[in-house]
């Protein structure tokens, strides 16, 4: 994918690990001038580990914003939302912020209110993902919510990370992409669509192939998952990118 003025490139790690390992981040984001960098503080997880620095990473949001990139992180609670937003714009005002919603995060009322959150400052972006089930009405019903929920169209980004396969994976995909499915939203919706190949290839070599693939369609962008030293990545290390693979899929 090439970069334009209208596509969203959102890149980073998985999981905030570390100020090292957000600080390495931040440079190399700088050189490519993603729109945000991820530096998630909560992971949900399939099964318990290490579940993200929680709100004593904050301040990694902020380092990241006063060298003058604009961070990203999941939320899974208003509560969350709040204190992050908070924090970050006491310290830097004149940052952007993307917050987002995950697949494993299905509770409407709490996307009802974290999109009510996030629209109460115009700095704030909210992306929202797919459920992790393959269901076209769920999708539409999330998007139905968030916008019950007061968040403005003009700061509402949508994100297709495939469906968790049920039997059938004949690719082998962590998450099964539904191209025409993400296209009928976006054309419904009226709203961006980005695609997320990194949750949805599950290895580095998926990635790269399926990312290629989505091109083919009309996204409006890319969630990536980059580290410096992927094997070595707390959580997902089997499909974070090094920053030059990253440059074989986004030019930017
Ligand atoms: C993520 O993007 O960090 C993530 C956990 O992905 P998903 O919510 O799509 O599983
Ligand atoms: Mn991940």
């Amino acid at each position: 994918m090439k970069k334009t003025k209208n596509t969203i490139i959102i890149a980073g790690s998985c999981a905030a690990e570390s100020l090292e390992q957000v600080l390495l981040s931040i440079e190399q984001a700088k050189k490519r001038k993603v729109d945000f960098l991820r530096v998630t503080l909560w992971k949900p997880r399939t099964k318990p580990g290490f579940e993200g620095l929680g709100e004593k990473g904050i301040n990694l949001l902020i380092e990241t914003a006063k060298q003058g990139v604009n961070p990203a992180t999941e939320v899974l609670t208003a509560e969350q939302a709040k204190i992050v937003m908070k924090k970050l714009f006491s310290k830097v005002p004149d940052t952007k912020l993307l917050l987002w919603i995950g697949a494993r995060n299905q509770n409407h009322f709490i996307q009802r209110e974290i999109a009510k959150v996030a629209s109460s400052d115009k700095r704030v972006y909210l992306m929202v993902k797919n459920q992790p089930w393959m269901n076209e009405d769920h999708w539409e019903g999330i998007v139905q919510h968030v916008l019950e929920g007061g968040i403005s169209k003009d700061r509402l980004i949508l994100c297709h990370r495939g469906f968790a396969p049920n039997g059938v994976n004949p690719n082998g995909y962590r998450n099964i992409p539904e191209y025409d499915m993400s296209m009928r939203i976006k054309d419904k919706t009226q709203l961006p669509m980005i695609f997320d190949p990194s949750h949805s290839g599950g290895s580095v070599e998926k990635v790269l192939q399926i990312g290629k693939e989505a091109t083919k369609h009309n996204f409006d962008g890319f969630i990536v998952e980059v580290h410096h030293d992927p094997k070595n990545a707390l959580t997902d290390a089997s499909q974070q990118l090094t920053w030059e693979q990253f440059d074989e899929l986004v030019s930017v």
